[in-house]
């Protein structure tokens, strides 16, 4: 696996407080925030993360920009959205063989506000010290995966997400 690399946490805040919503761009097309894209429909999306600390960290979100998860969904489109959590869990469990499957919902009023679930595969044998929070925390370090080999891991994931039959 490639090795974490020193993140620039404060170079992120920065474009994260001041710039326009990542999700909200990269869905209109704008090249600037373009992400590898897994899935998308007509209410969701799911992307391979820009700064991911494992293989395969990926982000699920609604296209619409809803920021409250408990007043901005309806309890149908939520149960819809989790559908598809699902659904990624399970191809991602398949891909990278993972131990666990880490599903989060983050993000704040001040930065990266769209609603979005970070759902991520913990491969096998990570010490323990090392996974959860230690795990997701770019303040750790990211990998620095070429793009190439992002396109080539979101076309595997969504082959998989599409080869799984309904549970
Ligand atoms: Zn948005």
């Amino acid at each position: 696996m490639t090795s974490r690399q020193p993140f620039d946490l404060d170079a992120y805040v920065e474009r994260a407080t001041k710039g326009p919503c990542f999700i909200c761009e990269m869905i209109s097309g704008n090249p600037a925030f373009a992400h590898p894209i897994v899935a998308e429909d007509e209410e969701t999306v799911t992307f391979l993360s820009k700064y991911p600390t494992l293989p395969g960290y990926c982000l699920v979100c609604p296209k619409a920009h809803v920021e409250d998860l408990a007043e901005g969904m309806s309890e149908a489109a939520y149960l819809g959205l989790q559908r598809k959590v699902h659904r990624l869990a399970r191809a991602l469990k398949q891909v990278f063989a993972a131990e666990r499957i880490y599903v989060l919902s983050l993000g704040s009023q001040a930065a990266n506000s769209h609603l979005h679930f970070h759902v991520v595969p913990l491969p096998a044998g990570v010490p323990l010290a090392q996974q959860q929070y230690h795990a997701l925390m770019a303040e750790h370090g990211v990998l620095t995966i070429p793009d190439a080999e992002k396109a080539e891991m979101a076309r595997t994931i969504a082959a998989a997400l599409a080869a799984l039959e309904d549970k």
